[in-house]
């Protein structure tokens, strides 16, 4: 290796830890940044030159700035690169093109069934993301990754669902390497795709919206289904088949002699989803054949309706007390259809958790309605690409390759 090019090398080892501090977006010189580091001024420099000629970074303009020579800050540049985000639902499908700050520039969103099986949806997805790109007039070569949440569990290191329930067609499918395959772009190395199941983006989601100073993040879904996105010392805690979080087969006190999807008797899901909140009402004499009627009674204010959205917070909270006792969090986020009926649902989980954690544990806990609501999952899908695409290693090969 010559000189220069051993150079070169060392120069870029070390800018993607150096990214890491622009992620945020905010401007500094390069005096701010070798004192945050402890770096010296030239090897900040180096680290720049790396990020700046890979386009990731370049020099603001200084607003402050009282004449003289302005101070050279530099930042992240959102607009540098963008992310194809897509949350594939059981019976909806969004897709869209964000930067890198995972803020949203175009998206298009359509009644789609994840059974039509993936080379249908994702051929949907890809079709969208170039009519997307084209209409902010950028290409597929702007793309630095993709993230993609679907409706069941994911192994992540592979982007396959393993055994997912209601997608027929999608079990062990190769994801990520389709979608390679079918967003090529000629001179570029293939576009690197991170899948992940849909509970987990949207925790990811709710914390990079609104508590990115949370470490101990539990994001609960309730719609058809109950699952959940945990977050645990800052990070997301997938388990080792993925399935970490799926605690909507756990089964419940109140449940006993009701069967499940899954096969099993007496499962939360069975109890406290919107299916089940209808299914249980139909039982006393109400014409409610899915949970959005449920939760139009509960907007009218009838009271049967209250009350069984109440008793299934109940029961979702019986199963979150074990998982507070379990990895104790701070702040446990309710999102997902259901918890569109607001406090009420929300009454009944704080009613159990606060009574039956230990003290410890509640002292602290914030339970509250996902405040990234129906933006949480396309913005955990663009944070889950960005996080590993723009991760120090990636960057760092980025920077050696350029
Ligand atoms: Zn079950």
């Amino acid at each position: 290796m010559s000189d220069a090019a051993r150079t070169s090398v060392l120069g870029s080892t070390g800018a993607g830890d150096l990214f890491q501090l622009l992620r945020d977006g905010r401007p500094r010189t390069r005096a701010e940044l070798a004192a945050i580091t402890g770096l010296a001024r030239s090897t900040i420099g180096l680290r720049l030159d790396a990020l700046t000629s890979l386009g990731l970074v370049g020099p603001v303009a200084d607003a402050i700035s009282t004449g003289g020579r302005p101070p050279s800050r530099v930042a992240l540049l959102p607009s540098a690169r963008v992310v194809l985000a897509a949350d594939l639902g059981a019976s909806h499908a969004h897709v869209a093109i964000t930067d890198l700050m995972g803020a949203e520039l175009a998206s298009h969103t359509e009644h789609l069934e994840i059974s039509l099986g993936p080379e249908a949806v994702l051929g949907w997805m890809v079709e969208h993301t170039d009519a997307l790109l084209e209409r902010l007039g950028k290409t597929r070569a702007d793309l630095i990754a993709a993230g993609i949440g679907l409706p069941g569990p994911v192994e992540f290191s592979t982007g396959r669902p393993v055994n997912p329930p209601i997608m027929p067609g999608w079990d062990a499918f190769d994801v990520p390497r389709w979608v390679k395959r079918h967003t090529e772009s000629p001179g570029r190395s293939p576009l690197p795709v991170y899948v992940d199941n849909d509970v987990n983006i949207m925790a990811l989601g709710e914390r990079t919206h609104s508590w990115p100073d949370v470490d101990h993040l539990f994001f609960l879904k309730v719609a058809t289904g109950i699952g959940s996105g945990i977050i645990s010392a800052g990070q997301l805690q997938r388990g080792a088949q993925g399935i970490a979080g799926d605690i909507g087969h756990i089964p419940v006190a109140r449940g006993a002699g009701i069967f499940c999807r899954c096969g099993n008797e007496g499962c939360l899901e069975a109890i406290a989803s919107g299916p089940a909140i209808a299914a249980a009402m139909r039982r006393d004499g109400h014409d409610t054949a899915s949970g959005s009627d449920v939760l139009d009674l509960v907007r009218s204010g009838d009271l049967d309706a209250v009350r069984a959205v109440r008793q299934a917070g109940r029961d979702i909270g019986e199963v979150l007390t074990t998982c507070v006792s379990l990895i104790n969090p701070s702040v446990i986020a309710l999102g997902g259809s259901m918890a569109d009926a607001g406090e009420h649902l929300l009454a009944g989980v704080r009613e159990v958790v606060y009574s039956r954690s230990m003290p410890l544990a509640t002292e602290h806990l914030t339970i509250v309605q996902s405040r990234a609501a129906d933006s949480a999952a396309i913005l955990g899908a663009s944070m889950l690409a960005i996080h590993y695409a723009l991760s120090p290693e990636a960057l760092d090969t980025l920077a050696a390759a350029n």
